[in-house]
């Protein structure tokens, strides 16, 4: 039997400019997996670092056979690295976390154990003390919920990427073709038996967050886009409710005309007003319709998720999960 049958969990840990945080990750992945009582493997995905992220990487895949590195060819975000280290894991549990500690890698043998003992296929963090600044605390909670209230699934509140999951849920989310991936809704939609557990999340442990306020605000526009169609029912209902009003409008003009004295209604004023309010209305709207028309355009380009540029660790027999096969750049 191959050893890689063999690995009971594989950690999945993307990395972007984590020089500073790297030697605590790989000291507290080292910890875990020394408290494990079965064999580990840790994924480290480089997603495109320049800050010499890279060359740890490999220092540590080269001294240390339980780590494996994938490096990837250029920044391809957060969730993309993330399934470039699914499809590569070969644990029988997949736990994917953040390599910036505030995941804590301990907190994955909880889940394993409540997974294993009590039969679950995924066991999701949800995040309870959040050690963030009130505005991004704020902002959040309140798309947790707009999420949670617009999407056709049933996506948990307040639950990241942060999860551990069984192998045949991590299979059945490496064949989603889709390039704009929101990990914690297709991990979801997959269902089977889930549960979430609460945990405190602590600041990041060393180094500034890599995901800036427009990755954060694109990631958030994907999960709202890709689990509702609710946006698109905007322009209908918003349609109806103006043309009721205007409707309502035109017979109180008309029966004031009756009665003879219309001079103070028509105004310059009103009509300019209407004119932009329905003007920005219209561009809203097909706003939104560009938002879709945009992720159609890029689904059916068809591109691989990820390139990689190098696997370091692995052996010529490993292949990736994945379907959609990606290219690999020549050396
Ligand atoms: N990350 C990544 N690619 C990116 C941005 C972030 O792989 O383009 C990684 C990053 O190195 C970290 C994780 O994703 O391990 C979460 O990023 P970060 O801590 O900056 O996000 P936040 O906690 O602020 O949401
Ligand atoms: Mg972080």
């Amino acid at each position: 039997m191959p050893m890689s049958r063999k690995i009971e969990l594989s950690f999945v840990v993307p990395l972007y400019n984590e020089r500073q945080v790297f030697p605590q990750l790989v000291q507290r992945l080292a910890d875990t997996m020394a408290a494990a009582a079965f064999p580990c493997e840790v994924i480290l995905v480089d997603d495109g670092s320049r800050d010499g992220t890279r060359a740890l990487i490999e220092e540590t895949c080269h001294a240390d056979s339980r780590f494996r590195g994938v490096l990837l060819s250029r920044n391809f975000g957060h969730q993309r690295a993330v399934s470039a280290g699914l499809d590569h894991a070969r644990g029988h549990c997949v736990g994917i976390l953040d390599g910036d500690l505030q995941d804590p890698p301990e907190t994955l043998l909880e889940f394993h154990r409540k997974l294993r003992e009590e039969d679950y296929d995924v066991v999701y963090g949800v995040r309870q003390r959040r050690q963030e600044w009130p505005l991004k605390r704020f902002c959040y909670w309140a798309f947790y919920r707009l999420l949670r209230r617009l999407a056709t699934i049933d996506i948990p509140l307040d639950a990241g990427d942060f999860c551990l999951m069984r192998r045949r849920v991590v299979d059945a989310i490496a064949n989603m073709p889709e390039r704009h991936r929101f990990l914690r809704g297709m991990r979801s939609w997959v269902g089977m038996r889930q549960v979430g557990l609460p945990y405190d999340r602590p600041g990041r442990a060393a180094g500034r967050p890599k995901y800036s306020f427009s990755k954060l605000m694109l990631l958030a526009i994907d999960g709202l886009l890709t689990f509702s169609e609710a946006p698109l029912r905007i322009a209908t209902w918003f349609g109806g409710l103006v043309a009721s009003g205007a409707f309502a409008w035109a017979v109180y003009i008309f029966v004031w005309r009756l009665l003879g004295d219309a001079s103070d209604l028509a105004g310059f004023a009103t009509l300019a007003c209407g004119m932009f309010f329905l003007g920005g209305i219209q561009l809203i709207c097909l706003g939104i319709l560009g938002e879709y028309l945009a992720r159609v355009h890029n689904e059916v380009k068809g591109r691989p998720i990820y390139i990689v540029d190098r696997r370091v660790g692995f052996e010529a027999s490993d292949q990736p999960a994945q379907t959609l096969e990606p290219a690999e750049v020549a050396m």
